[in-house]
């Protein structure tokens, strides 16, 4: 916060009435709250609404979450260790309901007192006709606030906090304190036409209301200014950032298509391009010649043929003189794209090298070798790439596969590879949604490659349960009986991991006896198997000598079998969505009818049941995408290392999208009129901006 008011927001937190320095250091440890400012963007995440509490005699006929008053009759504590549970029975004027804890049973005991007044707050479920409430919110009520109006802000605790009486009442006890200090003193940032426009509230409104509502409607508009504030800030910062780059870094100018690239093109191009694959080799080959650094992340769905167009762009920047590389996240699919690179190049005269951790190391010196001297062209690698002592005579792009495994440092890290850094390329092996796209993407450029090689059938997804396990060996026969060839994948989530291992070589067995010799030959790659044998079964798979593959998740990116046409997955429960559709997208790449068959115990969690669900009605990665999102949240899906960098108080990714759009687009608007914030209107939003962007690593800058 700024002017006035910045020195009094930046004034430590144990100053503030009701604080001191023992409550000062649970809320530092607990909260990181330090100052006044932090524990005003101690935002709440839901509200009570203090006039509409409902009776339990309602209960039946509520769905949600239900909001109760009245007193704890009596308290029971049963088993012992992990077993040990609590239940409370809590009754109103109309009735009583059971509470229940399974978990932190010490904790909750000693707050249920017999005969106090409390609030119960939760989900009340039917079991054995009797409705319950597992792990409900408890305030106590009948103090100062009982008899109020309007909304009650309910805030994230502890139990280190609660100790301390900072439940999320006392909390809101010191935010309630803090408020009338703040009046008059929360400057507005946000330039005055874009308030106007969205019809956005004033900060210092928000800020109050935020905290205390009189409505909930009041309560909406206040967390949606201060939404849009976070998203905006993080938009522009995104946005100032690659504006900054462009400025100060710049590219190596690859002026031409060259030769190898029109050789190849000519020669050796093993198929038509997509008109989608065209476009993208555009956009990069204008990025190129540009004398900008390009920074580019290129999106699409599994199979829709992103690597031909990563070599055809390291093809542009050899015919300009320039050596490239291309680095994945795994050894195994780094193997995989030396090969098909190596397949791909085999009628021109260039070799690519292959760096990873298991390089020997005399190869490697050759390797190191013939980059100092400019003679090796292409490296393909894992993050061994990033080794200092891998040093090239002149790197002049970097081709990144990420698969969401590598972060923003390690992009940055490649840039260290020239005097001048590298043109990037970023290749996602899933489809983002768009909103974290921008989110975490949001300082490169975006190519999409939204369609598929012609002559791809529809793969056809079906669900089965164990007990259905005969109707899908039923179906394997069948396609094996046509020639084609079946992946059958069983999870092995950590290739340690000796249960998953035993379910494997047990599965197997059970495979083999089932479709036994002469007619069937099934062959079996894992983790555990030494390479060569691995290299062995794989060849006699992909040559078509075994029809059945019992494999690990090792075949989940890379393997290019346009024979096989079916996919079974085992345990498919196991697996998340991102995952599964990696699998599937093995199959399909012929032009026959291939089929996902995705097997299931037959109890399965209502997640697990919306994968099923999901993976059966489409093959469209990116509404796959959305639906993971909202599953699993961003943390999980961008990696929570990459999430925490961003650090969002109130603004949500998962469901925020159409909020993220729009500050996107307004804070193009702003940076396009005014690249480096230096108009009038500007000034404030300036310096919030680089206060920020101080108290973060700037990515770019290292070196
Ligand atoms: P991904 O985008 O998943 O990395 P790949 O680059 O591995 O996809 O391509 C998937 C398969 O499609 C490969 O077998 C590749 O040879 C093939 N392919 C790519 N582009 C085309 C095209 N334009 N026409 C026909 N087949 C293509
Ligand atoms: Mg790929």
């Amino acid at each position: 916060m700024l002017a006035t008011g910045k020195d009094f927001f930046s004034t430590p937190i144990e100053y503030l009435k009701g604080v001191g320095p023992k409550r000062g250091e649970v809320l530092r440890g607990e909260l990181e709250i330090y100052t006044f400012n932090d524990l005003l963007n101690h935002f709440p995440f839901r509200y009570v609404d203090k006039s509409s509490y409902q009776k339990t005699s309602e209960i039946p006929g509520f769905d949600g979450a239900v909001l109760l008053r009245g007193t704890l009759l009596a308290v029971k504590e049963s088993g012992i260790g992990r077993k040990k549970r609590l239940e409370a029975i809590f009754e109103d004027e109309s009735g009583k309901v059971s509470l229940q804890w399974f978990r932190g049973v010490n904790w909750i005991k000693p707050k249920l007192v017999i005969g106090a007044k409390v609030s119960v707050y939760g989900k009340a479920k039917l079991y054995n006709r009797k409705y319950i409430i597992a792990h409900p919110e408890l305030e106590p009520f009948g103090d100062e606030n009982e008899s109020g109006q309007g909304l009650q802000a309910v805030y994230h605790s502890g139990e280190k906090l609660s100790e301390m009486g900072l439940s999320s009442r006392g909390i809101g006890r010191l935010i309630q304190t803090l408020l009338p200090q703040i009046k008059h003193k929360v400057d507005e940032f946000l330039p005055a036409w874009l308030c106007s426009e969205l019809n956005l509230m004033n900060r210092e409104e928000a800020m109050l209301c935020v905290h205390d509502p009189e409505t909930a409607e009041q309560a909406q508009r206040a967390r949606l200014r201060l939404k849009f504030e976070e998203l905006l800030l993080l938009q522009l910062e995104m946005l100032s950032r690659k504006v900054t780059a462009k400025k100060t870094i710049k590219g190596h100018p690859l002026t031409v298509v060259g030769e190898p690239f029109n050789l190849f093109y000519e020669k050796h191009l093993p198929f038509q391009l997509t008109e989608a694959q065209k476009r993208v080799v555009r956009e990069i080959r204008k990025d190129l010649g540009s004398g900008e650094q390009m920074n580019r992340l290129l999106q699409g769905d599994v199979g829709s043929g992103k690597t031909i167009v990563a070599l055809l762009s390291m093809l542009i920047a050899i015919g300009n003189g320039f050596q490239t590389c291309l680095m994945a996240p795994t050894e195994i699919l780094a193997n995989q794209h030396f090969a098909t690179l190596s397949r791909l190049l085999a009628g021109m005269e260039m070799k690519p090298a292959l760096l990873t951790g298991s390089t020997k190391k005399k190869n490697r010196k050759i390797i190191h070798q013939g980059l100092m001297d400019g003679s090796t062209k292409i490296l393909v690698g894992t993050h061994a790439l990033l080794e200092d002592e891998v040093k090239f005579m002149n790197l002049g792009l970097a081709v990144i596969d990420e698969q969401h495994r590598f972060g923003v440092a390690q992009r940055s890290s490649m840039w260290r590879k020239n005097v001048i850094p590298p043109h990037i390329l970023v290749m996602t092996a899933t489809p983002i949604p768009r909103t974290l796209a921008l989110t975490f993407y949001g300082d490169l450029d975006v190519s999409v490659i939204d369609e598929l090689p012609p002559g791809r059938k529809q793969i056809e997804t079906k669900h089965f349960f164990e007990s259905s396990r005969l109707k899908m060996f039923g179906l394997i026969k069948n396609e094996i009986a046509k020639g084609r060839q079946v992946y059958i994948v069983f999870p092995l989530i950590q290739e340690s991991a000796t249960l998953d291992y035993h379910n494997l070589m047990d599965g197997y067995e059970a495979i083999t006896r089932s479709f036994p010799l002469p007619e069937y030959r099934v062959g079996i790659v894992h983790g555990q198997m030494p390479v060569d044998s691995k290299d062995f079964e794989m060849d006699h798979f992909v040559k078509g000598i075994s029809n059945i593959l019992v494999s690990t998740t090792v075949i989940e990116v890379g393997v290019d079998v346009p024979n096989a046409s079916v996919m079974v997955i085992e345990s498919a429960e196991r697996f998340g969505l991102s995952q599964l559709h990696q699998l599937r997208g093995r199959v399909g790449r012929g032009a026959e009818q291939s089929w996902c068959i995705l097997m299931t115990g037959n109890k399965l969690s209502k997640e697990a049941k919306v994968r099923m669900q999901t993976m059966c009605e489409t093959n469209d990665g990116f509404k796959i995408a959305e639906v993971d999102l909202k599953l699993r949240g961003p943390g999980d899906i961008m990696g929570t290392q990459q999430s925490g960098i961003l650090n969002l108080k109130i603004a949500d990714l998962t469901r925020d999208a159409q909020l993220i759009i729009l500050a996107r687009a307004k804070a193009s608007q702003v940076i396009d009129k005014d690249p480096d914030l230096s108009a009038t209107e500007n000034k404030k939003l300036r310096q919030v901006l680089s206060q920020k962007m101080k108290s973060k690593p700037n990515w770019i800058r290292i070196s």
